[in-house]
């Protein structure tokens, strides 16, 4: 068999896992900017794909240390675009859809890692520091079954992603973001052998 030996030039999973068909373009005036750790970028169960394919408007770079990314800082000085990074830090304050009215366009930074890679990354991008830190409401409770979590409300990127968008902008509907991260979870499923997912990964 050589079911990973061909790639989908969209979303670069294997022809077979192409999450193409589940990916809806959706609109959205606040941007993403999604930084990936490199360990994340080849996980089979990514989902910050989710978002960079379904949202046009947002940005996607590689790397670990961002202090000297050049197309990062090039969007960091536009004028008039209020940056957050959404990073439940020390100071962070709760995302709310009062922060988008107004003049001016909103960007909201991810983070794309485990806990661990994320704060490495936030530690040593220092053009990040001076951006004010958004976190999500406490309640909110992570869909992913497969990915173990440190804790009861870390959320994948695109769940975080979902999550800020429709708090931000909740006269938008974001769910076609979800979807596809469910049905991406339920192919991933159905290719384990009966059994094991109930064994190994649920998430009670
Ligand atoms: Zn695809």
């Amino acid at each position: 068999m050589h079911v990973m030996s061909r790639y989908c030039s969209q979303c670069g999973k294997s022809l077979k896992a192409c999450i193409c068909q589940w990916i809806h373009s959706l609109a959205s005036n606040v941007e993403l900017i999604i930084l990936q750790h490199p360990s994340e970028a080849k996980r089979p169960m990514g989902t910050a794909r989710i978002l960079t394919l379904s949202l046009p408007s947002s940005h996607y770079f590689e790397g670990e240390n961002f202090s000297d990314h050049d197309e990062l800082n090039q969007l960091l000085n536009e004028p008039d675009v209020r940056h957050f990074v959404l990073y439940p830090g020390e100071g962070s304050i709760e995302a709310q859809p009062e922060m988008v009215s107004g003049e001016g366009k909103v960007r909201v930074i991810l983070l794309d890692g485990t806990w661990k890679k994320a704060f490495k990354m936030w530690q040593l991008s220092s053009n990040l520091h001076s951006l004010p830190l958004l976190r999500l409401p406490i309640e909110l409770k992570g869909n992913y079954r497969i990915r173990k979590a440190p804790s009861d409300n870390a959320l994948s990127t695109v769940e975080a992603g979902y999550y800020i968008l429709s708090i931000m902008q909740p006269e938008n509907d974001f769910s076609p973001l979800i979807d596809a991260f469910e049905r991406m979870i339920q192919f991933q499923i159905d290719q384990m052998p009966a059994g094991v997912f109930e064994k190994n990964y649920r998430n009670e």
